[in-house]
Formats: C-alpha cells, structure tokens, sequence
C-alpha cells in the first residue's frame, strides 16, 4: 500500500475506482451505464446510497492478468473505510454493521445478463447487530438468508432450486403462504439448512469473513461477464466481447424493515404505448429482485398515490427532474427505507418500437429535442416491427385467457416449452412460441428464435417482458389463468389442455392468448410513425426506391413513400401457372419462327404487367431489367423428367407420342445444363444470343409506355442490363433500345424521357466504368451478384455451408450478403461511381441489392454519394429513416472537418 498522509486519507490516488461523487453520465466506457447513471445522480443531489464504481478497465485488467489487477485490493479497502466513515458503520463490525450490494453494470444495459449481489457483509455476527441495530430481528435474518443464497449462487453457482426447494417445504409445514408469514424463529431454521446446502453444493462453507466475501463478490461479477446468457445477448446486440463490466458497490438501504418500507421500479412514461403517464410497480415490504423476479405479483405505481401520497409526490417529481436531466424516457430502481426515497438506478428506458416513435415525436413536440435528434434516436432494426402484421379484427377469434399486454405484435407459432426445443424446432418446423411459467434470463438463446412468448408468472417488468420488449416479440406475461407444467410439457388454459407442437397465437398489444393459428393483417403506419417519415423525408439526400415485381407490391411501395422503382425482375412475371408454359414453348422453340411466335404470345402479357407498375408508380420512374436468369430456371428438373422416362420404359409406352415429347424435353435440358449457372448463360450474355427475348421486353415497355401516356399516366421508363462485363454488351443493347423507342414512339405519335442504365455486379464493369459511362445514364449496383463474384462465393452454398461459422468465429466480421462489405465489393461501387460521375456528372448511381435496405450499407452508400438506394417494399419505411441517420451522421463528419 502506498503511504498515507494521515490527516488526508483520501490522498490515494485511485487507478481502478471512481466514487459516486467523481463520475457522471458521460463516463460510460469506464464506469457503465449503472455506475455513470449513480454518479450523475448523486451529483443532481439525488438521495444515492453512497458507493463506489470499481471500473470497466479494472475488468478488462482482470482478463488480461486472470486475477485481480494489482492495487485494486489498496483501493477497494481505502473506498471501504471512507464509505464506513459516510454511513458511520463498519465493515464486518458486530454492532453497526455496513452492508453493501455488489452490482454489475456494463456500459450497455444488460437487463438481468448478469449478476448482484445485496446484503453482502453479513454474517452469523453482523446479523445480530443488524438484528440489533434494526430492532427486527426477523428482518435481519430475512436478509441474511437471502444474501446466502444470492452469493452462493453467484459465487459458487449453487443453483437457487435447492435454497427454493427448503423455503417451500418450510412454508408448507408452517401451512404460510407468504415468505412474509415466516417468523425469525423460522428464517433462523432456513439458514442453518441454507449454510448446509451451501457446504454440500459448493464443497466448501459459506464464507464467514466480509473481506473474503467482498474478494469473491467481485471476482464474480468480472466474471459474470462471460457467462453463457451475457455472451448470447451480447451477440444479439452487437455489443463487443471485449468491454468487460463495471462493479457497483453501494452501501445497503432496506425495503423489507416494515410497510412504510418497499422496492420498485418506475418508467416515466409508458414503454409499452409511449404514452406521458407515469408507469410502474412497487412492492411494499421487499428487496430488491422481488419486483423484477416475479415472486410476488407487485401493485401498479398508481396505489402508491394512495398508500404513501408523500413518497409518491416526491418520486414523481424526481422522475419529471430526470427525464428532463436526461432527456428520455427513464427507467429507474427506487427503494424506500421507512419513508425514505432513495434512487438505485436510472437508464434510458428500453421501449417497443410504438413507443418509441411515440416519445420521439412527443418530446419534439415538447420542444425537449429537435426533429434530426429525433430520427438519430430512432433504431431501424427495432421499427422493424412496426412492418409487421397484427391480428385481423374482423376475424371471431377463440380467446382463452388474457394476460399482460408485456410486448406488442402478434404471432402464431407451435407451442414448446423450453429454450432448447424452441432452438431446435425453430430451425427445422419454423415457428413456435415459447410458453413457460417464468422465463429467466437462461431462456434467452429461445427467446431469440421464438415468434412470441407467454408467461403464466411476472409482470409487466419481469425478465420475459423486458427482453421482449427490447427484441420486438410479442409477448403475454403473467397469465394467470395459464398452468404451465414445464416437465409434463403441458400447458392446460381454460380447461383446454395442449401439449408441446400445438398452435396457439399470442397478442401482445391486448395480452391475448387465442386458440390455433390465426391469420394476421397488413400493416398499417401510424400518424406519430408517418410523421417521423416525413422528417426524415426533408433530413435524408438519397432517394428511396422499392424492388417490385408486381403491381400490388408497386402500390405498397409507394404507399410506404418509396419514389420510384429501382428494380423489376421481369423474370418473376414469367413465372405465372398461365404464362410457364408459353415461356416453356419459347425455349424450346427449334427454330427462330417457332420462337418468334412463342414470344408474340408473351407480349401482350409482358406489356400489360408494365402497363399496371407504370400506374402505380405515376410520375416516378420504373426500371425494369431484361430478363436474368439462365434458361433452364423456366424448364423441369432432370432428375424428374428421368423418372418420367423411365415410367414409359416400365409400361412399354417408349414409343409413345408423349414420351417422344419427354425425349426432346430432357434432350433441350441437357442441352441447357451447366456445370455453373451463376457464372454461365444468363443475363445480357442470353439477351446477345437470342436477341429477339430483350426485343420483345423492349418492345412490351415502350407500347405499354405509348398505352400508359394516353390513358393519362406520367410514364418514366428505365431500362437496366444486366450481368455487363464489357462495354460491348451494353452498346450492343443501347443501341437496339434506342432505335426501337424512335420506331415505337414516331408509329404512336407520342413519346417520353426515357433512360437506359445496366447493373453493375461483375467486378470488371465496375473495374472499367469508364468504358460504360457513354452507354449508361445510370448504374445500379446489384451487390448480391456483385458480392459472389468479388468474394468468390456463391451465396446458397455460402450461406448453407461456412458463412455462418466464418462469422461465428469471427473470420468474417458479418455476413457480407447482408451488410456491404466496405472494404472490398464497397471499394468496386466506390470506383465505379467515381469514375462514371467524373466522366459524366448526370450519372445517377444507387444500389438495388438487399443491402439497398440495410441501415449499415445506406450509411456507406451516403459516404460514397451514392444517388439513391432501393429495397423490398416493406423496407422502404426503415432506409428513409436510415437515409436519414446516414445523411446526419455525413453532416456532423463534414462540420467535424470543417472545425479542425
Ligand atoms: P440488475 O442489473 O439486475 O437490475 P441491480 O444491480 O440493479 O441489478 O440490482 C437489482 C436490484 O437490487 C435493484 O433494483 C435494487 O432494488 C436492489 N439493490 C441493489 N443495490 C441496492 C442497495 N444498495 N440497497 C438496496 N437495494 C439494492
Ligand atoms: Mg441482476
Ligand atoms: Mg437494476
């Protein structure tokens, strides 16, 4: 230990810890949400248990070393004998005890992930003095018995089955059904079998010495961090490995000395709805985990307006103060002591999606924060479920019970009853809902994968509805009328019994449980949602466009604000049960008469499918790409028309006029056949060797263009080739689509702006852009092909095979089908734009592969200045707000720059 100034103590200087005083809100990284959220509390002048926060790099040090860093020991003791000297206890004393919770709290909130610990410094000594200190000695042995349990649990991992399972037959034989109702000569009872379970569990006594207890607390909790529930959300979360956790240590105060005593949990506006009213739960006469553990079902905040009018006034007070503080909607912990208000945590309130989009317009609208902090707030993933359908309210549903509306969505799934089924059944049969009695944080891994969960135990802030609500599940918690036998595997609901693989459906906007499967509806925006788009609207540079294929996917689009189409597949047109076979015919075609003649059948087809996306799409553009993939997608399977074959054989019937046709069926198939489709005869390559398909596609765009301009429609056709190498390909093209929009539009009389573009998704037409620039007045990455083809990978086989263990292990850091890969296939779109722009600054460029809705990709796209970006209808409402958040971040780089 360094030497001391004696009148000083606190002249240490402190490597690894910061008290409550030192910190604030802004120290996340090192003290963690829990830790800088005390600090800024206490420094508002908030009643805080005093403490201290040991930090994130102590943690991070412990990795490194496996053991405590060297002078976090010296530390810890100079924080303890200066908090002894605040509260006037001591530590391990036997008269004035100091008791302190240790508290994980890493710098992204982990509801639950990881653990605390309360009442720590308690032992067969202390506990008299407490006893005494207290004058309720059933209190004093009521915290002990807990904190057994909680740091043998912690510390030692003794599962809390064996200290439940004692509690439980003691409550029987006393015929109670409250822990409440056990006297202390009881408790006293509990913890001697408590020490003994202890001793048999973890093969050794339950530590007797408080400094010794503190060591292992601490040690726990830094090792919490790894545990296999905090692993998992962090992986959901993308929250990276190496952070390491804070620990809180703080001074004990007691909600369970009496009724004018109790714990709670406070939003200060509805998570759920977003609605401005104070939400909440508290029980009187309890600890800490009760509320959030679900053991005893908690009362709603509003009764404590009545049952303790004084605290309730200053507790809403103090949660308007730290809304304002902070800005947001808060989540805070509170414990009273006899009539003392104290804050044990407050953080950014985790919220669905409806909330969340309801407080950001709310808190603009209160002038609390501006449109653009709005959309930055804004989380696209999450508003994902917004876009998700919900029950249908004209369908006469069979309601079994009603629970807690935890987590709004609803969902249709078959019925399993543990997280490991619900893993295994989710992969192979698809959707299930996860339904047990209370799920813990070691449920997660089915949580993730379940459609929805419902609880028959907890409430409205249990673990179940909390992770719910943060992922975007429906979920119903605390259904009573719900039995959940979770070893039987049974669950009987209003005298119906189901077992694991039943249909069941949950809503968990009205807490519903509902027999079988139901179908769900479309989705609508809400007024506060379309607001926020129309912010993002006048925030956001890039255009948004859809991919569609059809006209109903076209309407929706727009409905949803998408200002054009940036891809249609006209291969999905061809696809119809009425139109195959013509299609089929085409190919098979023996000669260029037959063909002709198949095509002239397709026209008017092709013709009137762009007729309708020209209608829905009035005024904005249409970029339709000439057909695609190879030939053979449109024919029968080999392996099936052999089988067919070989029926004939066994009839006899080879001769037949039918098996002469299925002869020259496999023979064309065959003749299509490749070793590699995805590199062989497909897209323009097809189009240059049969000439007279992209004919007639042109030819169906430009009558349908003439049709649409008569009947009124604003036409902007954009025509797109795809798979262009060499700049041939496309100047082969142009000048085919030129010439035949002239013969079309002098026969008709009328004419329109139109644009021919191609795809860029070989690496060489983006290597040699430049080349392609005269022919092309736009690009359109296609970085699905183009992230094959740069990688090397051909996506199913990637996808089925290594891509996800390359991203589980890290190879890759996620999977580049889905976010753009920045440095390689994100450096090919960055070139190519760079140089067709430079050669002709009217070049619009955009990508219109699934990346096109990915926020992380937008945000490139808008650093690389792309033009406009187009996903899937559905997505469009998220790549506005995206467009947005990227076109902000872009703003603050640039005024970043301009300061330095
Ligand atoms: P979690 O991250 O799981 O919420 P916390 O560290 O917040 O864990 O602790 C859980 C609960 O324990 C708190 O909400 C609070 O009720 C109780 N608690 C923690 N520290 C103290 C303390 N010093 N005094 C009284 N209760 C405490
Ligand atoms: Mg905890
Ligand atoms: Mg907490």
């Amino acid at each position: 230990m360094r030497p001391m100034i004696q009148t000083e103590p606190t002249q240490l200087t402190y490597r690894w810890i910061m008290h409550f005083e030192e910190g604030n809100k802004d120290l996340k990284q090192l003290l963690g949400g829990k830790g800088a959220n005390l600090a800024e509390m206490t420094r508002a002048g908030l009643a805080v248990p005093p403490g201290f926060t040991i930090t994130t790099e102590a943690c991070r040090a412990y990795y490194q070393g496996h053991q405590l860093p060297e002078g976090l020991l010296d530390e810890m003791k100079q924080s303890m004998t200066e908090l002894e000297q605040k509260k006037d206890q001591r530590f391990g004393d036997p008269t004035a005890p100091l008791l302190i919770s240790v508290r994980s709290g890493s710098v992204n909130s982990m509801p639950g992930m990881m653990d605390t610990i309360l009442n720590l410094g308690l032992n067969d000594e202390t506990v008299k003095g407490l006893a005494e200190l207290s004058g309720n000695e059933r209190f004093a042995l009521d915290c002990y018995r807990r904190f057994i349990q909680m740091f043998s649990n912690v510390v030692f991992g003794v599962e809390g089955v064996y200290f439940e399972k004692i509690l439980r037959t003691m409550k029987q034989s006393r015929k109670v059904e409250t822990d409440q109702q056990l006297t202390a000569q009881d408790l006293a009872e509990l913890i001697v079998s408590y020490k003994n379970v202890v001793k048999t569990n973890a093969g050794k006594p339950f530590p007797q010495d408080v400094q010794e207890q503190l060591l292992l607390a601490v040690e726990a909790v830094f090792r919490s961090w790894n545990n296999h529930r905090a692993i998992i959300y962090r992986r959901l979360h993308a929250i990276p490995d190496e952070q390491g956790t804070a620990v809180n240590i703080q001074s004990m105060v007691f909600g369970n000395l009496g009724d004018d005593c109790g714990t709670g949990v406070l939003f200060t506006r509805n998570p759920s709805t977003g609605e401005r009213k104070l939400f909440g739960e508290y029980l009187t006469n309890a600890q800490g985990e009760d509320v959030v553990a679900g053991v005893r079902t908690p009362k709603a905040i509003s009764e404590m307006e009545v049952e303790m009018p004084e605290i309730y006034k200053l507790l809403s007070e103090t949660a308007a103060q730290l809304e304002a503080h902070y800005r947001d909607v808060q989540d805070i912990e509170f414990t009273i002591e006899k009539n003392r208000l104290y804050m044990l945590q407050t953080r950014n309130a985790k919220r669905t999606a409806q909330a969340a989009v309801k407080t950001a317009v709310d808190f603009v609208n209160e002038d609390m924060i501006t449109k653009a902090e709005a959309i930055e707030r804004l989380d696209t993933a999450h508003l994902n479920q917004l876009l998700h359908p919900s029950i249908d309210p004209s369908i006469t549903l069979n309601v079994l019970a009603t629970g807690l509306p935890a987590s709004p969505g609803a969902a249709s799934g078959q019925i399993v009853f543990d997280a490991d089924t619900a893993e295994s059944w989710s992969k192979k049969q698809g959707k299930v809902i996860l339904v047990r009695s209370e799920t813990t944080p070691e449920d997660i891994h089915g949580v993730i994968v379940a459609q929805g969960i419902l609880t028959s135990h907890g409430g409205m802030t249990s673990h179940a509805a909390v992770v719910a609500r943060g992922m975007g599940k429906p979920c119903v918690c605390g259904c009573e009328a719900a039995e959940v036998d979770d070893e039987l595997k049974q669950l009987s609901i209003n005298g119906r019994t189901y077992q694991e693989g039943d249909w069941i459906s949950i809503d968990g906007a009205t807490g519903r449980v509902i027999d079988g499967k139901v179908e769900l509806t479309d989705v609508n925006l809400s007024d506060e949602l379309l607001t926020v788009l129309s912010w993002a609207d006048e925030i956001r540079s890039m255009k948004i466009y859809t991919n569609a294929d059809h006209p109903e996917d076209a309407r929706k689009a727009r409905e949803f604000g998408a200002e054009g189409i940036g891809l249609c597949r006209t291969e999905h047109m061809f696809f119809g049960h009425d139109r195959l076979p013509v299609v089929q015919a085409m190919i098979l075609a023996e000669n260029l008469r037959d063909r002709l003649e198949a095509l002239d059948r397709l026209l008017p087809m092709q013709q009137s499918d762009f007729e309708g996306l020209f209608k829905a799409m009035d005024g904005y553009p249409v970029t339709v790409r000439l057909l695609d993939p190879p030939l053979h997608e449109f024919l029968p399977n080999l392996d099936e028309l052999n089988e067919q074959m070989a029926d004939f054989l066994k009839n006899g019937r080879e001769q037949s006029n039918d098996a002469n046709k299925l002869r020259t069926l496999i023979k064309k198939v065959r003749s299509l056949h490749e070793v590699n489709p995805m590199l062989g005869q497909r897209g323009c390559r097809l189009g240059i060797l049969y000439p007279e398909i992209y004919d007639m596609q042109i030819r169906a765009l430009f009558q349908a263009a003439v049709i649409s301009i008569h009947k009124g429609v604003e036409v902007i056709p954009h025509i797109m080739i795809p798979l262009v190498g060499h700049y041939t390909e496309l100047k082969f093209f142009h000048e085919r689509i030129t010439s035949m929009a002239l013969e079309i539009f002098t026969a008709a009389g009328v004419e329109c702006d139109y644009e021919i573009g191609t795809m860029i998704e070989v690496p060489r037409a983006a290597l040699t852009a430049e080349k392609l620039v005269p022919y092309a007045d736009f690009f359109s990455y296609g970085t699905n092909d183009l992230t094959q083809m740069t990688f090397g990978y051909s996506r199913d086989d990637a996808e089925g095979k290594f891509l996800t263990y390359y991203v589980d292990q890290k190879v890759l850091p996620n999977n580049p089908f889905q976010v753009l890969d920045r440095d390689g296939v994100g450096q090919l779109v960055d070139l190519a734009t760079q140089k067709g722009k430079k050669l002709k600054p009217t070049l619009q460029a955009g990508v219109c592969g699934e990346h096109g809705g990915d926020p992380e990709s937008i945000m490139y796209c808008q650093e690389i200045g792309l033009d406009y970006v187009s996903c899937s209808p559905y997505r469009v409402p998220l790549a506005r707000i995206a467009a947005a958040q990227a076109k902000l971040a872009a703003d603050r780089r640039h005024s970043n720059c301009n300061l330095s």
